[in-house]
């Protein structure tokens, strides 16, 4: 089984690859680079299953299983932003520290701190282009008012699971990975393909 990985992320693609070869013995992830597709695809959805399909569609132009995500964080008393506009709240693509900022900035006068990230990911086979197959992983958590450890990326430092009584940040890879969105999205991904591999 051939699956193309519609991202440049080579942490996310070791990371998918690692989770189903344990599953699946004979899988393969290729990148878009592998299979020749370079161009930058355009994130124009509306919604984060709307920008995963938008990117498996074209992970499965290839001829192989296309698989694509998109996550970010849904804070309640700033009407779910910064949503799909996660990596660039503060305007500049990536640019976590200034994105961290403007978050605690827009929640200092709100009571409620609570949100959720969220992770859907896509998949699309060859034979059927139209047609996308999604997986959503979510966790609760609440946007904390300073920074705790240094773990991970983005958000989590400010971003506290109660469950644990940990930031994102404060978790080894491992606990973050066991119950983070996108944990739980990649398993209901990897169920899936476990079970569509065995209908062959
Ligand atoms: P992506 O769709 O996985 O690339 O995530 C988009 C943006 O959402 C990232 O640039 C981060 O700002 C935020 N984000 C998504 N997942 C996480 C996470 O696990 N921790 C912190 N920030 C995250």
């Amino acid at each position: 089984m051939k699956i193309v990985l519609a991202s440049h992320n080579q942490k996310k693609i070791k990371e998918l690859r690692e989770i189903l070869a344990g599953y699946i013995p004979d899988v393969e992830i290729l990148s878009l680079d592998d299979v020749g597709l370079t161009e930058e695809i355009e994130e124009s959805g509306t919604t984060f299953a709307e920008n995963a399909f938008i990117k498996a569609h074209a992970a499965a132009t290839s001829g192989y299983i296309g698989v694509g995500d998109d996550s970010g964080l849904e804070v309640y008393a700033l009407d779910r932003a910064p949503g799909i506009y996660s990596a660039r709240y503060s305007g500049e693509h990536g640019d976590d520290e200034a994105n961290n900022r403007l978050l605690l900035h827009n929640l200092a006068n709100k009571q409620d701190r609570s949100g959720a990230f969220v992770c859907c990911i896509a998949c699309v086979f060859p034979e059927d282009l139209t047609r996308g197959y999604y997986f959503e992983g979510r966790t609760e958590g609440e946007i904390i008012n300073e920074y705790r450890g240094d773990g991970g990326f983005g958000y989590d430092p400010l971003f506290y699971y109660p469950p644990m009584d940990k930031t994102y940040a404060e978790m080894t890879a491992e606990q973050k990975n066991s119950i983070s969105h996108r944990g739980k999205a990649m398993k209901l991904l990897v169920d899936f393909l476990v079970q569509h591999t065995n209908k062959d």
